[in-house]
């Protein structure tokens, strides 16, 4: 079952998975840790972070956390406030530095990470099952994240549009859950995101 809850913040999706009796959480921004409260109450969860800019992960200080997946070239960014935007968001640095000890280098099973450097360097999408795709801020439903940020990239995105280019085309039924907007599916954004028609 996947769930999504929008917040209130800057519109970023949450994404709450629960499979074979574990609860998931892709990208905590605000409003998830209340949804998992209500739907799971004092689970403990597993959380998958697509990248670590601050509006994605809000949240990630209230949830009972059994440990948290980011690809490791993310951690430069989850470590540096300048990169991270912490304290636009009312965070601070500290709560993101204790939760350390939960990262792990371990995304679980059903879940396979296809790192996609270019909005971030460690910014990553997750394949779930095979059949879907957990997007975070690299690709859009008409568009992609931007390169502009500190830590962005505009030459790795090129490089990451084209290994996601093929990725779709090899699986066009994927169905496309992004950091923000509605979700699509591989067919229909090939066709309809100007960003790949190259
Ligand atoms: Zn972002
Ligand atoms: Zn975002």
């Amino acid at each position: 079952m996947i769930e999504r809850v929008i917040s209130s913040v800057l519109d970023e999706n949450s994404y709450i998975v629960k499979i074979d009796g574990t609860v998931y959480v892709i990208d905590p921004g605000k409003g998830a840790a209340e949804f998992v409260k209500k739907r799971y109450g004092n689970e403990e969860v597993f959380v998958l972070l697509t990248h670590s800019h601050s509006d994605h992960l809000i949240d990630l200080p209230e949830l009972k956390i059994k440990a948290i997946y980011m690809h490791p070239e993310e951690r430069s960014v989850f470590e540096n406030p300048e990169l991270n935007f912490v304290n636009y968001f009312g965070m601070e640095q500290s709560q993101l530095s204790k939760l350390k000890e939960f990262l792990t280098d371990n995304p679980g099973e059903h879940w396979k990470v296809i790192h996609t450097p270019g909005h971030t360097p460690g910014s990553c999408c997750y394949l779930l099952c095979n059949r879907y795709l957990f997007a975070g801020d690299t690709l859009f439903e008409r568009s992609i994240g931007r390169t502009d940020l500190p830590g962005g990239d505009p030459e790795k995105m090129e490089n990451t549009l084209r290994l996601l280019k093929s990725f779709l085309e090899n699986n066009p039924e994927l169905v496309i859950f992004p950091g923000h907007g509605p979700s699509t599916t591989a067919a229909r954004n090939l066709k309809e995101n100007p960003f790949f028609n190259f």
